[in-house]
């Protein structure tokens, strides 16, 4: 099938290309940035089933999204995967850059058959910064929005992961101190690899069928964790 995952040179984006490549998809990466050496190794290693194009565009503006695709391109399969974690821009790129794309590329798409967003945790918490945790809960009511309107010709569904060890976390995975407490924190007392949730993002998008305008929350128990207050 022929996949758009956006954010592709990034943790998780990048992960669910080699993915998709593994099992033989044609992947198309959209990312502000150029691709990622690696992935591009990987698309060309006797490993890789299928074949990568990479195209430059930033989500937040619909021109760019238009002019960095080939003309006339229709994915049939739509993984939005690029943000940032950052403050104040938190919600023009991880919630109306999502609606940017999914507006143009599966709303108004005959061919699309299967979108998966990329959440967070802390759309269910309201943890984090909070542009950031504004635009994670968008993501869970946007999704549902485009799940109606793409029925019955396609699905649509999200995904929140809990921690996740990529860049966008180097800040806290490489300081000793901070890394510990999120670890007591966090009740599996581990962080997903990008690569697993790349797996979670192939059994949403492809082998699901039947679910829509669902949301996944891919955690380790952080956003469950409660305690139990009783008499001893
Ligand atoms: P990352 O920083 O490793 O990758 C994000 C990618 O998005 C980068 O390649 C970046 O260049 C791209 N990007 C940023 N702004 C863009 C724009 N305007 N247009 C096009 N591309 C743009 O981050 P990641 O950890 O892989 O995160 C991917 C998604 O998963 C994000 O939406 C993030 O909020 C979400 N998420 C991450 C974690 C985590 O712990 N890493 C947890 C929950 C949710």
């Amino acid at each position: 099938m022929k996949v758009l995952i956006t954010g592709a040179s990034g943790g998780i984006g990048r992960a669910a290309a080699e993915y998709f490549l593994k099992k033989g998809h044609e992947v198309h990466g959209l990312d502000i940035r150029e691709a990622d050496e690696d992935l591009l190794k990987f698309s060309e290693s006797a490993e890789c089933c299928g074949a990568y194009y990479h195209h430059i565009a930033d989500v937040t503006d619909k021109d760019s999204i238009r002019s960095g695709l080939p003309e006339g391109f229709l994915p049939e399969v739509l993984i939005n995967c690029a943000g940032i974690q950052e403050g104040e821009r938190d919600i023009d790129v991880n919630l109306k850059g999502m609606i940017n794309v999914a507006e143009m590329l599966a709303v108004s798409n005959e061919e699309i058959k299967s979108v998966v967003n990329i959440g967070s945790a802390s759309g269910h918490t309201g943890s984090e910064f909070p542009e950031y945790a504004a635009s994670k809960g968008g993501v869970i009511a946007y999704t549902k929005n485009v799940a109606l309107r793409i029925a019955p010709r396609a699905i649509c569904n999200s995904i929140d992961p809990g921690g996740v060890t990529t860049e966008l976390n180097r800040v806290v995975m490489d300081d000793p101190v901070l890394w510990n407490r999120i670890m007591e924190l966090t009740p599996l007392k581990r962080w997903a690899s990008a690569e697993e949730i790349a797996e979670w993002i192939y059994f949403v998008g492809v082998t699901n069928r039947f679910m829509t305008g669902q949301n996944l929350l891919i955690d380790g128990g952080e956003a469950g964790r409660a305690e139990f207050v009783w008499p001893e």
